[in-house]
């Protein structure tokens, strides 16, 4: 490309405000303030937070690399089509749920209840092999933030980790309790569908406009959005960014420390 195609490349994309923020990496007020005038046509209601709704895996913890590489070793050891990258686009699902996607790809059929726990269980100790437990950096001031603002702190994960309290616990003390998690046993359909997050809300006692979800992964973006609550995509895998706006997101972020650094302006009255 000569040096005058890119500049003219960078005057055109530069109108676009998502590229522009892209490019400087910073969230302006008036992109915030936009989001959420966008949200009051849509929804026909005033944002007015009083709680925000965090996943879990690739939000409050660096997990997702792991549980992408474990998916991804056990799908080779059954021969089961798929690259490490497919797991981000599947994030959310059930382990069932995704199991049958990969059955579907290969062998053009769902897995048998016997294939689906087995594989399941696998994937699930080899996670816990590699997991290293790392928060996500940036997250610790998120939930200070929020905290200093007098919201509520949900998690809402579809992980059926036992202890998942415990662990929340340790690495950020005092922020969450079993009354305001929702997990894999609470549901009967994982996202996509809303019902976690309308679960969240119900938990939390609030209604869809008094609330923030903050997600990392297409499918959770998805499930926020059908929830009717103003859904905050954090971008920290490798999916890109086209791919959380397409399901709707109404603010973006490439990492929880910039959503923290623009927070106050999220959550001021607008
Ligand atoms: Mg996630």
């Amino acid at each position: 490309m000569h040096g005058t195609d890119c500049i003219f490349l960078l005057r055109k994309r530069a109108c676009d405000p998502c590229f522009f923020y892209l490019f400087a990496r910073e969230m302006t007020e008036e992109m915030v303030e936009k989001a959420k005038a966008d949200y009051l046509l849509t929804r026909g209601k005033r944002l007015v937070p009083k709680a925000v709704l965090f996943d879990m895996d690739g939000v409050l913890y660096d997990s997702m690399r792991f549980h992408a590489k474990a998916w991804k070793e056990v799908a080779d050891r059954y021969h089961l089509a798929a690259s490490e990258k497919d797991f981000y686009m599947y994030e959310g699902r059930t382990g069932a749920s995704t199991i049958d996607i990969l059955f579907q790809h290969t062998f053009g059929r769902n897995a048998t209840e016997e294939e689906r726990e087995r594989i399941y269980k696998e994937k699930t100790e080899r996670f816990r092999e590699l997991n290293d437990g790392e928060a996500m950096p940036g997250a610790a001031d998120v939930l200070d933030k929020a905290k200093m603002s007098g919201l509520k702190c949900l998690v809402v994960t579809g992980s059926g980790q036992k202890s998942l309290i415990d662990k929340l616990e340790r690495t950020y003390p005092g922020c969450f309790s079993p009354e305001m998690t929702v997990t894999a046993f609470d549901v009967k359909r994982g996202k996509p569908d809303p019902e976690p997050y309308l679960m969240g809300l119900a938990k939390a006692g609030v209604e869809p406009n008094e609330a923030i979800v903050v997600e990392n992964a297409p499918l959770g973006v998805r499930a926020g959005v059908a929830a009717g609550i103003f859904t905050i995509a954090v971008n920290t895998g490798p999916l890109s960014d086209d791919t959380l706006k397409a399901e709707g997101a109404d603010l973006l972020f490439p990492s929880m420390q910039a959503l923290a650094a623009a927070w106050d302006m999220v959550v001021g009255a607008g």
